[in-house]
């Protein structure tokens, strides 16, 4: 196996993947650095050096083969195989999550659910009954549950990890606004969006303000 890529490198892969698969779908065969450029945002010269890096995708000066670029990044991406996944916390967020269209899109499938809650457990989601979280090790062993979101209170979120570590678990998308602590070979990715409005927030400070009836200042 190749040696894992700097995480921004993988950041830029998926962002390549989602405009070739946007031109792909519309049945373009050929595209260049420059018009991946102009829908990525990222730089041509970039763009062809990450690319030049995984591989030789069509002929020098007659532009990227579509198809082939397509299949390779969700090869080196790991997507050419349908994960399954479980969610832990089937509230509000874990709800959601399974009514949103495009998690199938990329071949994520969502294969478990679990839950604490009495009157959660035994509920059937989008097709699947939420399982007692004390069931998690068979259920994720039966399923072939690989990855897991966790989508419960941030107080509960180190505990469950650790459950879902102990399952086999070696990958999770963590939601919930706290630091997770996992062994080495286990990955965690969090998911704030509170922390990108944190960040716009850091962007704007210092800007003339709206005088907007009722804005408040924090202390
Ligand atoms: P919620 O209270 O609606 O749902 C939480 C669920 O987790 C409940 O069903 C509860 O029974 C279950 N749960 C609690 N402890 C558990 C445990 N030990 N084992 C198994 N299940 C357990 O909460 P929510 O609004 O869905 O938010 C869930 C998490 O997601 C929170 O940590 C919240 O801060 C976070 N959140 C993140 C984002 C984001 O963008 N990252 C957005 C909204 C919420």
């Amino acid at each position: 196996m190749q040696d894992a890529a700097p995480p921004a490198t993988v950041s830029r892969l998926i962002t390549y993947l989602r405009a070739v698969a946007d031109l792909h779908g519309a049945g373009t065969a050929i595209t260049s650095s420059d018009s991946l450029a102009a829908t990525t945002g990222i730089s041509a010269y970039q763009i062809r050096k990450d690319l030049a890096y995984f591989g030789t995708f069509g002929t020098r000066g007659s532009g990227y083969d579509v198809p082939l670029v397509h299949e390779r990044l969700r090869e080196i991406l790991g997507l050419t195989t349908v994960w399954r996944v479980g969610i832990i916390g089937m509230g509000r967020l874990g709800q959601a999550i399974t009514d949103y269209p495009a998690f199938g899109e990329y071949g994520f499938s969502i294969a478990a659910m679990f839950d604490h809650d009495p009157d959660v457990i035994g509920q059937e989601i989008a097709g699947i009954t939420v399982t007692d979280i004390r069931h998690m090790p068979e259920t994720t062993a039966s399923r072939g549950v690989e990855m897991v979101l966790v989508t419960v209170p941030a107080a509960a979120a180190q505990g469950v990890a650790e459950l879902a570590v102990g399952a086999g678990i070696r990958a999770i998308l963590n939601f919930a606004p706290v630091v997770l602590r996992v062994p080495a070979g286990v990955h965690v990715e969090p998911v704030d969006f509170l922390a990108g409005l944190k960040r716009l927030s850091y962007h704007l400070r210092g800007l003339p303000v709206l005088k907007t009836p009722g804005r408040t200042q924090t202390a």
